[in-house]
C-alpha cells in the first residue's frame, strides 16, 4: 500500500489554486487525440473546450477543431435531435427546462444548444442570459451551451452542427436545438434536427404570433404552451383548430402527420405526453427509413450550402472581381450588356489564374 508521504512527490500536494492552474495549462496543450479521448469519455470540461475551438475563428483553432470533429464523427449520430422554436416569450426556456428535467429523469443525457440570429445585435444569447434554466444547468445529466454571439446565421449553423457531433460523441443521446422563431434560423435548425417542435400561445393564430406559414408547415408538432389557469380552455380550442388546420397541409416526406398538443411548461403538464409523441415519431420514422434518409439529405444540404457560401465569399472578396464589379454593374443597369454577359465577365475574372 502506498504511504501517504508519497503524495508529496510529483507536485500532487500543491495548494489547490496552483494545482488548478497546472491542470488548465495542461488542457490548453491537449493534442487532438487527447481531446477525442476525453470527449469519448464524456469529460464535460474538455467537451466545452472543444466547442470553444469549433466556435473560434482563428485558423489554427479551426484546423484543430476540424480534426477533432472528424475523429468524433464515427461516434456521433446516436441521438434524437429536436429543434424547438417559437417567438420570444412563448416559454421556450421554461419548456426546455421542464422537458429537460423529464428526459434526464428517464436516464437520458441531454445537450441543449441554441441558434440565435439576434445575438449579432444584442451580443447576448438566448440561453446565455437566462437564469431560469437554473435547475437544468445544475443537472449532471444535462449540458447547456449558448450559441456563439456576433456570428452570421451561416456561421452559427455550421458551428451548431459540429457541436451536435461533439455532444453525441460525448454520450448525449438527446439534443435540443433552440431558436427564436423570428427569421431564417428555423430553416437552418429544421435542416439539422430529426424532429421540429413549434411552440405557440393559446388564442391568436400563428400569423398573429408572428409565425410564418412556412414554419408551421415545417413543424412535426405544435405545442400550445401556457395551457394553465384561465388560458386552459383557450389552449384546448387552439389545439382543436391546429389539429384541423394541420390536416390541410400536404403530407410530409416522413409520412408523419403533424399533431397539436397542449402543455404548461410552468406547471409541468403535458410534458410527458409530448416526449412520448416524440418517441413515437422516432420509432415511426426509423421503421419507414425516413430517419436515416433525412439525415443523409441534411448532410447533402449542408455540403451544398457550405460550398455555395464559400464560393460566394471567395467571389465577393476576389480582388479582380471587386475592381470591376461597379463598372460591370453600371453597364448592366444602363442596358449596355445583359446580366448574363455581365455575370460571365465577372466569372472569367474570378476563374482567371
Ligand atoms: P422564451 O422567451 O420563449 O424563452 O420564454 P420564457 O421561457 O423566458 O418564458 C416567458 C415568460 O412566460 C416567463 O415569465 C415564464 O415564466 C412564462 N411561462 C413560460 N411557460 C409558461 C407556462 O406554461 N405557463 C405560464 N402561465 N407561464 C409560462
Amino acid at each position: 500500500m502506498k504511504s501517504h508521504l508519497n503524495i508529496q512527490k510529483g507536485g500532487e500536494k500543491l495548494p489547490e489554486t496552483i494545482n488548478r492552474s497546472f491542470k488548465r495549462k495542461k488542457r490548453q496543450a491537449l493534442s487532438v487525440e487527447d481531446f477525442v479521448e476525453a470527449i469519448l469519455n464524456g469529460d464535460r470540461i474538455v467537451l466545452s473546450q472543444a466547442i470553444t475551438l469549433v466556435e473560434s475563428n482563428k485558423a489554427e483553432h479551426q484546423t484543430k477543431a476540424q480534426q477533432i470533429v472528424n475523429a468524433c464523427l464515427p461516434h456521433s449520430g446516436k441521438s434524437i435531435r429536436v429543434g424547438i422554436t417559437g417567438t420570444p416569450g412563448v416559454g421556450k426556456s421554461t419548456f426546455v427546462e421542464s422537458m429537460g428535467q423529464h428526459v434526464t429523469s428517464l436516464g437520458r443525457q441531454l445537450a441543449v444548444l441554441a441558434i440565435d440570429p439576434t445575438s449579432q445585435i444584442s451580443h447576448g444569447s438566448i440561453l446565455g442570459d437566462k437564469t431560469r434554466m437554473e435547475n437544468l444547468s445544475n443537472n449532471p445529466n444535462a449540458f447547456i451551451r449558448p450559441s456563439a454571439a456576433g456570428e452570421s446565421l451561416g456561421g452559427v449553423a455550421r458551428k451548431t452542427r459540429e457541436t451536435i457531433i461533439l455532444c453525441e460523441a460525448a454520450g448525449y443521446d438527446v439534443i435540443f436545438v433552440e431558436t427564436v422563431g423570428v427569421g431564417q434560423s428555423e430553416v437552418a435548425v429544421h435542416s439539422m434536427v430529426d424532429f421540429f417542435l413549434l411552440l405557440l400561445l393559446p388564442g391568436g393564430g400563428d400569423e398573429l404570433q408572428g409565425i410564418k406559414r412556412g414554419v408551421v408547415e415545417m413543424a412535426d408538432m405544435i405545442a400550445i404552451n401556457k395551457a394553465d389557469g384561465d388560458n386552459l380552455a383557450k389552449a384546448k380550442e387552439s389545439r382543436k383548430a391546429y389539429r384541423n388546420g394541420l390536416h390541410m397541409f400536404p403530407p410530409k416526406n416522413s409520412n408523419w402527420t403533424a399533431t397539436a398538443m397542449t402543455c404548461s411548461a410552468l406547471k409541468n403538464t403535458g410534458i410527458k405526453e409530448i416526449w412520448q409523441t416524440i418517441q413515437q415519431y422516432e420509432q415511426f420514422t426509423k421503421k419507414n427509413d425516413y430517419f436515416e434518409d433525412n439525415r443523409q439529405h441534411q448532410a447533402q444540404y449542408w455540403l451544398n450550402e457550405t460550398i455555395r457560401n464559400e464560393l460566394k465569399a471567395r467571389f465577393e472578396t476576389h480582388n479582380e472581381v471587386k475592381n470591376h464589379f461597379q463598372t460591370i454593374q453600371s453597364r448592366v443597369q444602363n442596358g449596355e450588356i445583359t446580366p448574363f454577359v455581365g455575370a460571365e465577365r465577372l466569372m472569367e475574372l474570378f476563374l482567371k489564374k
